[in-house]
């Protein structure tokens, strides 16, 4: 099965529209390689429209109620909801993932819409006690302005979700650059907003050539806030864009996620577990398991269970019934991919499983497990994005700590362990913004989303979020 893809307008000030140029962006199909669709390409003059819309569309939303605007928000969840189905088509078209995974991720963008819309209602100022009697000082939360926000093609809905939703929780307006790779799922996100309600220049959509329109935007006077998501040299780039032109910044990079598995776990469940993780959205997943350090004798018992997992795995065209892992979602990632398997095999690592591309067409990938592979492998220091786990071994948890410590990212860690005190030292002494212990838990709208280090700054979940797409203003004021 297929389905119909849409061609993909620009959305500025609340009209679906051509680049003023009328070029377009062909868009193929990961699992085809086929040319399925069009894109209109942005132009200095779309930019332009789009900045004057979101500097009218925040004075209009600012000004509209807390209240009012969850109201809205509430709606386009449930559009989203309601048209789950063709969007999770649309998605599975120009992304790959399978067609399960590509409804859950739109099911799951209406909860972080209704999370942010019930935020908005919270965004609580204080009062504080004054000195002299008379005076009233209050510190109140605004919306920080009109925001820019950059996403990746690996979650097409999720990674705009979040920054659109608590952009407009808070008050601002927003102009979003989707993926250019993946553009029709998330133009469908934000037709549901705009079908929903909100009104015209509060969200504008526009597509082109990245560089361009972020340097654009991040300089442009209008905008006063950014969020990025992506790979952390592209997000080391914007952040000093950001500070030159001293705009609030929220930077959402790559990790390289480690998992330690003791040897007091439940090794089956871990392997089980993990192998489920590692296949979704074929690792493509900037919170991938990927540096496995398995202890002494749960070494070969989790990597016989964990590859035996992966190579049993369905890999195939996301619309067919079954299929566990789509294609990569680009031919970029099959030769990265196909160079860091040759690397770590020539340093001296142990191909377990996998390791090739699949077929001709397309963009397939086996599962792979590298296991016993040495620091000088360029997999251990670059984030595979892919459908690759490194299996390696340690005795103590002090040298596991220091293993999942050494990499400059600080985004997801996982373990696996039966003893609470290890839970304890793990949850504390791993440098990341997340550790996940015995289970999957990261990533709902209602836990904080974020990393440390070269992985990152800002959440984009949990109560914090919200904050940052406001300020805090100091009012005091003494009856004259
Ligand atoms: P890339 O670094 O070229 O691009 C990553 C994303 O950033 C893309 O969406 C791209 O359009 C955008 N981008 C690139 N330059 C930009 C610029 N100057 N201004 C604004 N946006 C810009 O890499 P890629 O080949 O698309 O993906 C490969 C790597 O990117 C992966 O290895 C992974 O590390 C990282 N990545 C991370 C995430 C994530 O969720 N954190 C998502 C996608 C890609």
């Amino acid at each position: 099965m297929t389905a119909a893809y849409p061609d993909t307008l620009l959305f500025i000030d609340g009209q679906w529209r051509p680049g003023a140029g009328g070029r377009s962006i062909a868009v193929t199909d990961p699992a085809s390689g086929a040319v399925i669709g069009q894109l209109a390409h942005a132009e200095r003059a779309d930019l332009d429209a789009a900045l004057a819309a979101a500097a009218r569309g925040f004075r209009v939303w600012s000004a509209t109620g807390a209240f009012d605007r969850y109201r809205i928000m509430r709606r386009a969840a449930e559009l989203l909801r309601e048209r789950a189905d063709a969007i999770a088509a649309i998605m599975t078209r120009e992304q790959g993932k399978p067609l399960a995974e590509a409804r859950g991720e739109t099911m799951a963008a209406a909860d972080v819409i209704d999370w942010f819309a019930e935020e908005g209602r919270r965004a609580y100022g204080q009062i504080i006690p004054a000195r002299m009697p008379g005076v009233t000082q209050m510190a109140i939360k605004l919306p920080v302005g009109p925001v820019a926000a950059f996403t990746p093609w690996n979650f097409p809905i999720n990674q705009v979700v979040r920054k659109l939703s608590g952009a407009l929780a808070a008050g601002c307006s927003i102009i979003v650059k989707a993926p250019e790779e993946t553009p029709a799922s998330p133009a469908e996100l934000i037709r549901a907003f705009a079908d929903a309600g909100v009104p015209a220049g509060v969200v504008n959509l526009v597509y082109g050539v990245p560089a361009e329109i972020s340097e654009y935007l991040i300089a442009h006077p209008v905008i006063r806030k950014i969020s990025f998501t992506g790979s952390t040299p592209v997000g080391k780039h914007l952040a000093a864009l950001a500070g030159q032109h001293m705009k609030r910044a929220t930077m959402e990079l790559g990790g390289h996620a480690p998992v330690i598995i003791c040897e007091d776990a439940d090794i089956a469940r871990a392997a089980q577990t993990m192998a489920g993780s590692k296949l979704r959205n074929a690792g493509q997943v900037c919170v991938s398991p990927t540096r496995f350090l398995v202890q002494g004798a749960a070494f070969e018992p989790f990597l016989g269970d964990f590859s035996a997992a992966l190579s049993r795995a369905r890999v195939g065209n996301g619309f067919d019934e079954g299929v566990q892992m789509g294609p990569l979602g680009n031919d970029r990632r099959v030769a990265a991919l196909q160079g860091l398997v040759a690397d770590a095999v020539e340093q001296g690592a142990r191909l377990v499983i996998g390791g090739e591309r699949i077929g001709n067409s397309g963009n397939f990938f086996a599962p792979t497990v590298l296991a016993d592979v040495p620091l000088a492998a360029r997999i251990m220091h670059e984030e595979p994005f892919g459908p690759i786990a490194v299996v390696n071994r340690f005795d103590t948890l002090d040298e596991a700590i220091t293993e999942a410590n050494r990499l400059p990212f600080g985004l997801a860690s996982y373990a696996f362990t039966r003893s609470a005190e290890t839970m304890q030292r793990l949850g504390l002494e791993i440098d990341a913004g997340m550790t996940t212990i015995n289970h999957l838990g990261l990533a709902l709208p209602e836990v904080p989303f974020g990393g440390v280090r070269e992985s990152g700054y800002g959440t984009e979940g949990g109560s914090e979020a919200i904050e940052a797409y406001l300020v805090t203003k100091f009012i005091t004021q003494l009856p004259g």
